[in-house]
């Protein structure tokens, strides 16, 4: 089976990592503040702050940007559970706006409907690594609109030639599967020093100083481990950006003509980051999505469904008090077609050779 994803780590990283265990300073110290520097300057931002997980990192800029109870937000219903769950732990309500049917982000002209008096902040979600359109999104929501960008997926893609996650405050995660990956981590980027301050102070305990406490905090702190192989996937980014752009140029040029398959496009004005190449089975398909899924993985191909169900369409959810279910027709049809194929770094020719073949055989060309 050719893998949805793949890790690889090379002699570069092993050396970081064992400099890291034989310095004996494996917690959060140097290594985390090199990451973070390197980070900023990838996106070009001012301020980047690491933590343990996308998840938390999310958690951190709602709370740091003051989101809690009684505020609204409004997210794109197609993305990953993190998004919502942040959200409902700040204590804020969660509503939704429709998506852009071709880059599956957020669509400016679906905010209207969902948007009131109790609107705190939207979470654009830069889905599969390709960003939501920020400066429609501003446009619409007016310039002092708070942003809060879920960019777990688009590290590095940008947006009117600026880096997703620099609009407003940005969050990334670098668990195993993403573009950029130390395991388990986060980053929160920011160009606000009282943002960064705060979400700095919420990571490590509510402590200015040893000792000094300045609010209730938490444990958020990435260590100098994770860091070391942060710190060698950025020397390597360019390269594995590279190779994803040129895949999924293939597999566009192999695939682009199949009947009942929608390929992916990048929007003007948009870069993108490709951690997913998703399709859509639409009805002129001779199967179902999940039978075409089916037979893919028959041929060797790891496909992979993200997302089946809209995020908020569990018990747990769809009957939360703080979750408002507001109808999106278009993220609701996207669901039930969306195939993400294997575009990863590793792949060899032959194996994009491979996707492409047995793709166009599941639908019958
Ligand atoms: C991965 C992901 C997260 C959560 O990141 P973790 O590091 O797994 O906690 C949040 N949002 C989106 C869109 C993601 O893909």
């Amino acid at each position: 089976m050719i893998p949805i994803t793949s890790v690889q780590f090379g002699a570069d990283t092993e050396e970081l990592v064992l400099g890291v265990l034989r310095s004996g300073h494996i917690a959060q110290g140097p290594m985390v503040a090199r990451f973070e520097s390197e980070f900023a300057e990838l996106l070009g931002v001012e301020h980047a702050v690491a933590v343990s997980n996308g998840t938390v990192s999310l958690l951190a800029a709602l709370q740091a940007a003051g989101v809690g109870p009684g505020s609204e937000v409004i997210t794109s219903p197609f993305t990953f559970v993190a998004t919502i769950n942040a959200a409902v732990h700040v204590g804020a309500t969660v509503r939704f706006a429709d998506i852009e049917p071709d880059t599956m982000c957020l669509d400016p002209s679906a905010l209207e409907p969902v948007r009131n008096e109790r609107t705190a902040a939207l979470m654009p979600v830069h889905i599969f690594g390709q960003p939501a359109d920020m400066p429609g999104l501003i446009a619409t929501a007016g310039e002092d609109t708070l942003m809060i960008e879920d960019a777990a997926q688009a590290h590095g893609a940008e947006v009117a030639e600026r880096a997703a996650g620099t609009y407003g405050i940005g969050s990334f995660s670098f668990y195993a599967t993403k573009n950029l990956t130390t395991g388990e981590g986060g980053m929160v980027t920011t160009n606000d020093a009282a943002i960064a301050d705060t979400v700095r102070l919420l990571s490590n305990q509510g402590m200015r100083a040893r000792y000094q406490y300045e609010m209730p905090g938490y444990n958020l702190r990435l260590t100098d481990l994770q860091a070391a192989v942060g710190v060698s996937q950025l020397a390597g980014y360019d390269e594995v950006l590279r190779r994803r752009r040129a895949n999924a140029a293939a597999l566009t040029a192999g695939l682009a003509d199949v009947e009942g398959c929608i390929c992916p496009t990048v929007a003007d004005g948009r870069t993108h980051v490709w951690h997913q190449y998703t399709i859509r089975a639409t009805g002129d398909a001779p199967r179902s999505r999940d039978a075409t899924v089916e037979a893919l993985h028959a041929a060797g191909i790891g496909a992979g469904v993200y997302y089946p169900k809209l995020a908020w369409d569990y018990d747990c959810f769809s009957g939360h008090p703080r979750i408002v279910t507001d109808p999106t027709p278009i993220a609701a049809e996207v669901v039930g077609q969306v195939i993400s194929l294997p575009v990863h770094a590793a792949l060899t020719d032959a194996e994009i050779d491979q996707i492409i073949t047995e793709t166009r055989k599941v639908f019958g060309c």
